[in-house]
């Protein structure tokens, strides 16, 4: 488990990770402390009913853009409403871009498809 900062969702959560095995890969999951989680096969999680909370972010759900993990740094500054500027890969093109991603209740996090971001050296 890991300290990440205060849940933006809820009023008194704290946000974590853990590192859990999808598929064989080790994948970083984050979840608030208001909610709880079941899961069965190792690969989905299902919020138990006393869960007030569904603050979670799977490490891998950038994977089919070409982001292989989603890191503790790349979640607290989402989580301080900071720009969050991610490296992406089309495999179609094979060629690496640029996007914000921001966070997103259904799916934890998303790729901000519609704003242009210019590669810089910090990346
Ligand atoms: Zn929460």
């Amino acid at each position: 488990m890991g300290y990440i900062g205060k849940c933006p969702y809820c009023e008194n959560g704290i946000i974590n990770y853990e590192t859990k095995k999808v598929q064989g890969k080790n994948a970083k999951v984050y979840t608030c402390s208001n909610a709880s989680w079941k899961t069965e096969d190792g690969e989905m999680f299902e919020l138990t009913p006393e869960s007030s909370c569904n603050f979670r972010i799977w490490g891998n759900s950038l994977l089919k853009w070409g982001k292989r993990g989603i890191g503790p740094n790349e979640v607290r500054d989402l989580l301080a409403k900071k720009d969050v500027i991610v490296r992406l890969f089309s495999y179609k093109t094979k060629t690496e871009y640029f996007k914000y991603i921001c966070l997103d209740h259904e799916y934890g996090v998303s790729v901000i498809w519609d704003i242009e971001v210019k590669p810089t050296n910090e990346q």
